[in-house]
């Protein structure tokens, strides 16, 4: 599956109960997130969905911890890897990177406090999803309303143009 990923599968909208899920998961209602990230990886049917499922293993992964499960949030979280890296930087407006990174983060902490001491872990550590659902981007050079298609945004304003990829354009 990761290697038929395109640019196309990261250029829809979010699916609603996604948007719940990350919405839960940046309150730290990690069971609930999961729950509904669940309810959009079953209704969805495009490759997506595995982006879906990855960030819910993820939020699965943080209510081990914050049940100091270690075993369990180390086992989820490999797995969770396995649906998120394959993604760009961006995928639907979706901060994947930032995400990979913050997981990456947050284990090294587990992993650092280890079994014993897992009930020390300072969830401050856990950070939130960055996402842009409108998908409305703003010229930063003239502030005309810019559009996006297969992972081009324009402003047809002047012309002004940037890449999916271009991470830091899409979140300041
Ligand atoms: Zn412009």
């Amino acid at each position: 599956m990761p290697q038929e990923i395109t640019l196309e599968d990261c250029a829809g909208t979010i699916h609603p109960k996604a948007i719940e899920g990350m919405k839960l998961f940046n309150e730290g209602k990690f069971f609930d997130s999961h729950e509904e990230l669940e309810a959009a990886w079953r209704d969805e049917t495009g490759s997506i969905r595995d982006l879906y499922r990855g960030i819910l293993q993820v939020a699965v992964t943080y209510l081990h911890i914050t049940r100091g499960n270690y075993d369990g949030a180390v086992k989820v979280y490999g797995r969770s890897l396995k649906w998120t890296q394959f993604w760009g930087d961006v995928c639907r407006g979706i901060n994947v990177k930032k995400l990979r990174d913050d997981a990456e983060r947050v284990m090294q902490e587990v992993t650092r406090l280890g079994k014993e001491r897992i009930a020390e872990f300072d969830t401050a550590l856990f950070k939130p999803i960055q996402w842009n659902e409108k998908r409305v981007w703003t010229c930063d050079r003239c502030g005309a309303q810019m559009y996006e298609k297969n992972c081009k945004v324009t402003c047809p304003n002047c012309g002004n143009r940037f890449d999916c990829s271009d991470l830091n354009l899409y979140f300041d």
